[in-house]
Formats: C-alpha cells, sequence, structure tokens
C-alpha cells in the first residue's frame, strides 16, 4: 500500500505542514501522516499569528520559501503592526486570522504541493535498525510505513491529560485523543522526557457581549502582512474590530473561590506552564496586589459569532469560569460556547538534538514544535520548516542548514534550545537575541532568501523579486546621498515634523538623519525627491532604515565578525573533558552532555562562566 518515502512526517499542526511542505518542495518523496485531517493546521489556542519576535520568525519563515505568511496574509482579518513608535527592530506585525479559513488555506496549499501524499491513521511506534538509524513508522490501524528520515511534530499530544476543575481525562487537544506509545518507545531507547503543560480560555458566544462597554482596537491602515512573496487581499476598511475589557477584584473573588477545586493549586498539575501566558488564576495569584487584569475580546473568524477571551486562560471549573465571566463589563450576558482548560504533556528536553533538529541518539530522526518544549505557532512552525529541509538534506546525504544566531531569530531558538534546553514552554522575545538590529522583520528576505535558494527551496521567483528590491534600494540610497536639498524648499517640511530649519543646503541622506523626518513624506512634499515617489513604499521604507541606522547596523556587524572568531574554533568529537581538571563541575557536566560543536557554543551554555572558556581555550591551543 505504502512506497518507501524519503521523508514521513508525524503530525500535521503548524510545524508538520511546514516540515511536509519544505521536504516535498525540495524534492524528497513525503507522507504526511495525522490523525485526524480535519484538524490540518489547527489553531489549537487563538487564531493570532505574529506579534513581539514572533512576526519576525513568520517573516523569516516566508523569507526561506515556508507558508505560514502567506496562509495568514490570505486568512487575516486583522493586521497591526506593533511597537511602531519604537525603532524598527522592535517593530512586529500581527495578525487576528479566521481561524477556520487558516486551516483550509493551509490544506490546499498543501494538497497542491507535488511529491506529498496524506494518510490520516496515528504513529504509535518508530521502527530503528539495531545501529540506531531509524527505518520507518507503525501505526495503529497496523501498517508499517518506511522512510530515510522521519520528523516527529506530535504537539501537545504525547500522554496529553485535560483539566477542567475536578474533571480531567486523556486527549491532545479537546475532543481530540492523546497519543501514546511513542514517549514509552524513546525513553526505552535512552531518551528523557518530562512534562509540560499549557492551557486555553473559553469561548464565547459573541451575541451575547455588550461592546459598549469595552474599548475599540480597530486594525491599521496599512496592512503590511507576512509575506514578500504575495501582498495581503484585505482591505485596511473591512478589517474586524478586536475588543479590551478588564478583570476586576470581583471577578478575582469569584476565582478565588473555585482555587478548591483547581488542578493546578491541588498538585493534580506537575507540569510547568508558560512563565509568559500565565492562566488567570495565576496571575491573580501571583499579583495579588492588581485589582484588574487587561482582557482582549478576539473574533475567531468572518463567518463565526464565536469570541476568544485572551487573557483568561484557566483550568477552573466550568461553572466557576462562567460566573466569573459574568462580572467582566461587557460580558454581564455572556453565554459560554466551551469551557477553558489546561493540558499536560510530555515533551523531549531539546538538549538531545543536534543543530538540524535530528536527534543524537537515532540518526534520521527529527523533532520539531512543542515536542521540543516550545510554545506558540510560530516557534512550531519554524522548527518544522528547518526539521522538514534537513530531513529532506539527510536522506540525500547532503550537510544540514543551520542558521546563526546572527543571521535569524530561527537560529537564536534552536540555538538557545539546544544549548540552554528548557525546563518551561520556551517562546521567543526579541531580548533573546543579541544582535536585533540585525534580525528585523523588514529585512528577513535580505538575510535569508539566498541562502534558502541556493538549497532548492525558496523559488525563482521570491529571489527575482529580492534582487529588484536590492537594486531598488541601492538606487534610492544612491540618489539620496547626491541631491542636495535647499533651505527654501524643505524648511516648511522640517518645521512641519518639529525639527530645526536648514540654514545652507544639505545632502537629503544627511536630512534624512535626524528623528522625526521620514522618506516617504519626504518624497511626497520635496521637490528634488519627488522623483523617488515612483518607488513602492516598502522600498522607501527599506533605504530610510538603512541611513538612519546604518552606524548601529555596522557596529552590531562588527561584534558578529568578533563573535564567529569563537564559533569558527571546532571542539572535536573525541575531546576528552575529564581531562580538564580546572574546569567547573557544572562546565564539565554539561560540556559531556550537549558536547558542544565550537567555543562560542561552549560559551552559551547555562552555567558555563568565561573562565571555563578560558580554561577550554589554553588546553584546545595547547
Ligand atoms: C490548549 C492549548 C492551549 C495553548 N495555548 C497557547 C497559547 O496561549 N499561546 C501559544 O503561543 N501557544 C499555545 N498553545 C500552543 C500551540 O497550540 C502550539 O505551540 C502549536 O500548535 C504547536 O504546534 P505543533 O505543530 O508542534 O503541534 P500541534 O499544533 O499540537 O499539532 C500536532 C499535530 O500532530 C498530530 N499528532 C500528534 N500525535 C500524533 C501521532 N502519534 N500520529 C499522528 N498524528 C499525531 C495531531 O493530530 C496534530 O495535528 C496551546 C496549545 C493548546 C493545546
Amino acid at each position: 500500500m505504502f512506497i518507501k518515502y524519503d521523508v514521513i512526517v508525524v503530525g500535521a499542526g503548524h510545524a508538520g505542514c511546514e516540515a511536509a511542505a519544505s521536504a516535498a518542495n525540495m524534492g524528497s518523496k513525503v507522507l504526511l501522516i495525522t490523525m485526524n485531517m480535519q484538524t490540518i493546521a489547527q489553531m489549537s489556542c487563538n487564531p493570532a499569528m505574529g506579534g513581539i519576535a514572533k512576526g519576525q520568525i513568520v517573516k523569516e519563515i516566508d523569507a526561506l520559501g515556508g507558508y505560514s505568511g502567506i496562509v495568514t496574509n490570505r486568512s487575516m482579518i486583522q493586521f497591526r503592526m506593533l511597537n511602531k513608535s519604537k525603532g524598527p527592530a522592535m517593530w512586529s506585525p500581527r495578525a487576528q486570522s479566521d481561524r477556520m479559513l487558516f486551516a483550509q488555506t493551509w490544506r490546499e496549499i498543501l494538497e497542491s504541493t507535488p511529491n506529498l501524499d496524506f494518510y490520516q491513521d496515528t504513529v504509535n511506534e518508530l521502527v530503528v535498525s539495531s545501529s540506531g538509524k531509524i527505518e520507518g513508522v507503525k501505526t495503529g490501524l497496523g501498517h508499517t510505513v518506511y522512510a530515510k528520515s522521519v520528523v516527529l511534530t506530535n504537539g501537545t499530544f504525547l500522554n496529553g491529560v485535560i483539566h477542567i476543575g475536578e474533571k480531567n481525562f486523556g486527549g491532545g487537544r479537546v475532543a481530540e485523543k492523546a497519543a501514546t506509545g511513542i514517549t514509552e518507545q524513546l525513553v526505552s531507547l535512552g531518551f528523557e522526557s518530562d512534562r509540560l503543560k499549557t492551557g486555553t480560555p473559553p469561548r464565547i458566544d459573541g451575541r451575547s457581549l455588550d461592546y459598549s462597554k469595552m474599548e475599540e482596537q480597530k486594525g491599521d491602515e496599512d496592512i503590511v502582512g507576512f509575506s514578500y512573496l504575495e501582498k495581503p487581499k484585505l482591505k485596511a476598511e473591512n478589517q474586524r474590530s478586536c475588543w479590551i475589557t478588564y478583570t476586576n477584584n470581583e471577578v478575582h473573588d469569584l476565582l478565588r473561590s473555585g482555587f478548591e477545586s483547581s488542578p493546578m493549586f491541588q498538585g493534580r498539575i506537575q507540569g510547568t506552564g508558560p512563565r509568559y501566558c500565565p492562566s488567570i488564576e495565576d496571575k491573580i495569584n501571583r499579583f495579588a496586589e492588581r485589582d484588574r487584569h487587561q482582557l482582549f475580546v478576539e473574533p475567531e473568524g468572518w463567518n463565526t459569532v464565536e469570541i476568544y477571551v485572551n487573557g483568561f486562560s484557566t483550568s477552573l471549573s466550568e461553572d466557576i469560569q462562567y460566573q466569573a465571566l459574568r462580572l467582566v463589563p461587557g460580558f454581564e450576558k455572556c453565554k459560554m460556547f466551551r469551557p477553558g482548560y489546561a493540558i499536560e504533556y510530555d515533551y523531549f528536553p531539546p538538549t538531545q538534538l543536534q543543530f538540524s533538529l535530528e536527534t543524537k541518539l537515532i540518526k534520521g530522526l527529527f523533532f520539531a514544535g512543542q515536542i521540543n518544549g516550545t510554545t506558540g505557532y510560530e516557534e512550531a512552525a519554524c522548527q518544522g520548516l528547518m526539521a522538514g529541509i534537513n530531513a529532506h538534506l539527510s536522506a540525500y546525504q547532503k550537510d544540514p542548514l543551520i542558521l546563526k544566531r546572527s543571521e535569524a531569530y530561527i537560529g537564536v531558538l534552536i540555538d538557545d534550545l539546544i544549548n540552554k534546553g528548557t525546563d518551561e514552554p520556551y517562546r521567543m522575545f526579541t531580548s533573546r537575541a543579541e544582535f536585533r538590529t540585525l534580525l528585523r522583520q523588514d529585512n528577513a528576505d535580505l538575510r535569508l532568501t539566498e541562502i534558502s535558494h541556493s538549497l532548492g527551496l525558496a523559488s525563482d521567483e521570491r529571489l527575482n523579486l529580492l534582487q529588484k528590491k536590492i537594486a531598488a534600494v541601492e538606487e534610492v540610497n544612491n540618489y539620496l546621498s547626491k541631491v542636495n536639498v535647499e533651505p527654501e524648499e524643505i524648511n516648511d517640511f522640517l518645521k512641519s515634523v518639529y525639527s530645526s530649519p536648514l540654514l545652507n543646503k544639505q545632502k537629503a541622506s544627511q536630512v534624512l538623519l535626524r528623528p522625526g523626518v521620514g522618506l516617504k513624506q519626504m518624497s511626497q512634499q520635496i521637490k528634488s525627491l519627488e522623483s523617488l515617489k515612483e518607488y513602492e513604499d516598502e522600498i522607501l521604507e527599506q533605504a530610510e532604515i538603512q541611513t538612519k541606522y546604518d552606524t548601529y547596523i555596522e557596529k552590531e556587524k562588527q561584534l558578529v565578525e568578533k563573535m564567529s572568531q569563537l564559533e569558527n574554533l571546532v571542539i572535536p568529537d573525541s575531546f576528552n573533558f575529564d581531562n580538564l581538571v580546572s574546569l567547573s563541575t557544572e562546565a564539565k557536566q554539561k560540556f559531556k552532555r550537549i558536547k558542544p560543536r565550537t567555543l562560542g557554543q561552549a560559551s552559551r551554555i547555562s552555567g558555563v562562566n568565561p573562565s571555563d572558556i578560558q580554561i577550554l581555550m589554553l588546553f584546545m591551543g595547547r
């Protein structure tokens, strides 16, 4: 019934979809096995993509030839560029999607991908050779399917247990069964696994809400989107609004009355939850002094009245959830579609992986997504993309693609996971990246598209677009550095942006360095810059960023150069850390466990001190 595949991907969540698409687009024969074909690309929690640092990741996925950006562009109901008042390193695109359209769009894309087959079944065992190489998978329906590489993207399904108040039952998401067998087999093969927890809020009937008591949050006028290949078709005036309301002391008191039956406070939940996405009971417990918490009231799509209550994730009993919600302004008459819940699941501490996301213990076996201890669609999707690429490369015995920390947030994420591991759900933040000025959302294509094209993933169309963009930005930059602007043509404009007037003519590139001075406005208001009006906003924005932030960008590039010297010092596989008596015990233990490939990697392992690196450097020098 089945051919021998190059790559099998297990699970069709955000990681699985990207993994299957990338491996197939690179030329592998791929089988995507998932428990339920109706839940391909299901958004388990809120139907939103992007946000701070996560938006940068989606644009990186897009630049590399993945689909999360395109799917979001085609399914968004609202778009906002967050942090626009800060510098461009902090700008982060975020979209509210139509949940059903998101999943449908992904499915259409996958079904039109050549080389990609589908099968609905549950994988409950891996086929591993006696020499420790993956050979395939076994399914619940009793099939054995063979492949050169296997990517596991089981999400929250491995031995998942759902908690609502005192009730608990097995499940990978509510109304979906948990996956058993895989953890037990991997542990018997020497893997370590542990438990994590996440949660989701109740969903509400939007017809029962009183929006006049909430603050409206509209989308942006300028819908930039997430893809360098295609622009969103959504028109600014058609966007759906989100709404903001707040909890209050009455809500908190009511929630507290449910703590006795709380699975979290009564110790029935053992797994650690996401620190930066705590449940409402966790928030009122940890921040007892706060008399209110913000709630975002978010529509789930174009053609549904279902509402997602962002900020009210909970595993208290349904009754308590319902009563507490009815005390929130605007929710007095709310009707609940479904209660919130918490889920505990197995994950595999990611220090057991190589940078390619291949496991250290089983050759050809890759892990991506929540199974590695991360949380979030974007974090999952980018790992899926990288695992798909590397599963293909491994199947064809080629070197893996490993992105550096200075090249992409994806590089930061994978490097963090492998060097530091994680014992709580890992999500991306801009603060995790040391080269934020380089890793902007606007330049992900400049950073990554050529790398991906050279591997055969990013299409020629993408590369052509990139080359045109580079040429156009260069033209604008050259023009700005040559043309002079006269005081009489610019001083009114400078006055309008509270900038001091020019006394003599000045190069346009010099004027652009002033705070508050933007290139698009200059091209619209200054005669000698009129010719720039023919360039798209994206080109003008890129030229402006490159001019304004040139000094910072150059400084960061020099820092990258310095750091890369440590990255070039390779630690041989056979290196015996026991020979270094003066190493700290913690460093020695971690080096032996993580086996850093370079001095750079060794220096980023948590608990390793500069003195440990010096000792290592001295010894290697000898
Ligand atoms: C209740 C809940 C709340 C969440 N809340 C948040 C949040 O607030 N913020 C946030 O950022 N993230 C949240 N998440 C996490 C987010 O949903 C995940 O990070 C993301 O979906 C992970 O993607 P993934 O591809 O790794 O796995 P998933 O999206 O979970 O997909 C896993 C896929 O694998 C399939 N599968 C699993 N096991 C097998 C098997 N053995 N055989 C065949 N198919 C299999 C499943 O059917 C599914 O299609 C939440 C998740 C849940 C469940």
